[in-house]
C-alpha cells in the first residue's frame, strides 16, 4: 500500500526546530497489520500523520499505490483522507448529540459504496447500540463506535494513534479484538501506534522508532492473536 521513500519533518524554524523525522524509508504491504513502536516524541504520530495525508513531509516521498502524496495538492489529499483512509484516536471525538448510528452516518453521507451505519456498529459488536448516545457508552463502547466510523467508508487503510491509551487493559482487549477482526475479515491494511510492546506481538510486523529513525523492524513469524496474549 505505502512505499515511504527518505521522509524528513521539521516543525518550527530557527533554535526552536525540531526534527520529528530524520529519513524514514518504508514498505507496507497490503492487508498486514503493522504495529508502530517508540518513546514519547519519536516520531510515531507525525509518520502516521504523513501517510494518512493530514501532514506533509518536509522532503521525501511517499506513494500510496500509484499516487504520490507527497505530489498532491490540498484537494487532492482531502479525497484521499476521504475516500482511502479511516483514523481512529486516543480520544473518540463523537459528537455528544449524536447518537451511535448518527455519529457513523455522517462520514457514510460523504463517500461513495459506505457499509450501512447499522452494519458496521454491528461489525464492532455494537449492534444493539445503535441510538445510544455518548454519555451512555463505556470509553470502550466509544471507541467502537469511533473504529465503526473509521471502517464505514470502507477504507483501504485504518490508522489508530493509541487507540487504547485511554482505557484499561480489559477494556483496550476488547478494542483491539475488534481492531483484529477488521483487519481479518475485511481485510484492511492497518497500523496501530502504541506504547505496550505486548500488542506488538498480535502485528504482522513490528516497526520501532526512536528519535525520527526506524531503529528495527521485524516480521512476527507467527502473530498471536489478542486473546491469547498473556498480560
Ligand atoms: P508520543 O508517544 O508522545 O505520542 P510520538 O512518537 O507520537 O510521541 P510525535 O508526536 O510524532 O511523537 O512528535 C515527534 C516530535 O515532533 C516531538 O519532539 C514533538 O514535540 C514534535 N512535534 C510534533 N508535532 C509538532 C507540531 N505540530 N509542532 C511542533 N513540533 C511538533
Ligand atoms: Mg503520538
Amino acid at each position: 500500500v505505502f512505499k515511504v521513500r527518505g521522509i524528513t519533518k521539521d516543525y518550527g524554524q530557527g533554535e526552536v526546530q525540531v526534527h520529528a523525522l530524520r529519513g524514514v524509508d518504508l514498505d507496507l504491504h497490503e492487508g498486514k497489520f503493522i504495529v508502530l513502536l517508540g518513546p514519547s516524541g519519536s516520531g510515531k504520530s507525525t509518520l502516521l500523520n504523513i501517510l494518512g495525508g493530514l501532514d506533509i513531509p518536509t522532503s521525501g516521498s511517499v506513494m500510496f499505490h500509484d499516487q504520490n502524496l507527497t505530489a498532491a495538492d490540498e484537494t487532492q489529499l482531502t479525497w484521499y483522507r476521504r475516500r482511502h483512509v479511516g483514523f481512529v484516536f486516543q480520544f473518540y471525538n463523537l459528537i455528544p448529540s449524536l447518537t451511535a448510528r448518527e455519529n457513523v452516518a455522517l462520514v457514510t453521507e460523504i463517500v461513495d459504496n459506505p457499509l450501512p451505519p447499522a452494519e458496521a456498529l454491528k461489525l464492532v459488536g455494537l449492534g444493539k447500540r445503535l441510538d445510544h448516545f455518548p454519555s451512555q457508552l463505556s470509553g470502550g463502547e466509544q471507541q467502537r463506535v469511533a473504529i465503526a466510523r473509521a471502517i464505514a467508508k470502507q477504507p483501504d487503510v485504518l490508522l489508530c494513534d493509541e487507540p487504547t491509551g485511554a482505557l484499561d487493559i480489559t477494556t483496550g482487549i476488547t478494542v483491539l479484538e475488534v481492531i483484529e477482526r477488521i483487519n481479518h475479515e475485511l481485510g484492511t491494511s492497518t497500523i496501530v501506534i502504541t506504547h505496550n510492546a505486548m500488542i506488538a506481538e498480535m502485528a504482522d510486523t513490528v516497526i520501532t522508532l526512536s528519535d525520527g529513525h526506524i531503529v528495527s523492524q521485524r516480521e512476527n513469524t507467527q502473530k498471536i492473536p489478542v486473546k491469547e496474549l498473556q498480560w
